[in-house]
C-alpha cells in the first residue's frame, strides 16, 4: 500500500480525486488465498485482483444514490493509460476512442477491435484488462524502496447491468485461457454509454525492474 501511495503521488492528481474509504490490498498477505477469488455484486461475478493494490477514489454521492450503485451495479475492470485515467476522473466520465485526452492527445482505438466504432471496454476479471494492450507498463522509481518498478494501472468500476454487450476476447488468445475463473468467450464488455461506468478504484500492480545498485 505505502509503494501505491508514494507512486499516485508522484501522479500529482488533486487530493480530493481519492478516497481512502475504497483502499484495499489484495497481495497474499491482506488477501490470503483461502478468500474467495470470485464474488458477487448487482447480480454478476467478477474476479478478485489478487496481487494488485486499490487506491480509493472520490464517487460523486448523487450518482452513488441516484443509481443505487453499491447495490445494482456490477463489478468491471478498465484497463488504460495513465493519461486516460486523469481525463476519465477530471472529467467526470469515461472517454471514447475519438476524445481528446487532458493532454491533447487523441483516444485511438486499439488493434483488434473493430475500426470506427467508439466503444468503452471492460472485464469482469482483471487478467485481461491488465493485459499490455489495454494496461500498458510505465517505469516508476520509488524514492522510499530505491528500486524502479514497471506498473500499471486499471480502474476499477461499477457498470450499470444490461447496458453493454458481452463478447469473446479480441487479443488473439484464441484457445489459450486468459483468466482461470472467466471464460475467455465473456472476457470482454463494451458500451457506448460513458455514464453506465462509475470509477471507484485505482488499482496499481507493480514488477519490480532493478535496484538503484544494479545499475
Ligand atoms: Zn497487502
Amino acid at each position: 500500500m505505502k509503494l501505491a501511495k508514494e507512486f499516485v503521488a508522484s501522479l500529482r492528481w488533486v487530493n480530493k480525486r481519492f478516497d481512502p474509504f475504497f483502499d484495499a490490498c489484495y497481495c497474499k498477505n491482506c488477501y490470503p488465498s483461502e478468500l474467495p477469488s470470485v464474488i458477487e455484486a448487482g447480480n454478476a461475478e467478477y474476479v478478485i485482483p489478487r496481487g494488485w493494490v486499490r487506491i480509493g477514489l472520490h464517487v460523486d454521492p448523487v450518482t452513488e444514490e441516484h443509481y443505487a450503485i453499491w447495490d445494482k451495479w456490477i463489478v468491471t475492470f478498465h484497463g488504460t493509460t495513465i493519461v486516460a485515467a486523469h481525463s476519465i476522473l477530471t472529467n467526470r466520465q469515461f472517454c471514447l476512442p475519438g476524445d481528446t485526452l487532458i493532454d491533447g492527445t487523441v483516444l485511438g482505438i486499439r488493434p483488434g477491435h473493430i475500426p470506427n466504432k467508439k466503444h468503452i471496454y471492460t472485464s469482469p476479471t482483471i487478467a485481461y484488462s491488465s493485459l499490455p494492450v489495454y494496461s500498458p507498463k510505465t517505469q516508476f522509481h520509488s524514492l522510499r524502496t530505491k528500486r524502479t518498478y514497471e506498473v500499471q494501472i486499471v480502474l476499477q468500476c461499477r457498470q450499470k447491468p444490461r447496458s453493454f454487450t458481452i463478447q469473446g476476447e479480441t487479443v488473439g488468445a484464441k484457445t489459450k485461457r486468459i483468466c482461470q475463473f472467466a471464460s475467455n468467450e465473456k472476457v470482454e464488455y463494451f458500451t457506448e454509454i460513458r455514464a453506465s461506468l462509475v470509477a471507484y478504484g485505482l488499482l496499481v500492480r507493480f514488477h519490480k525492474v532493478s535496484d538503484d545498485y544494479d545499475s
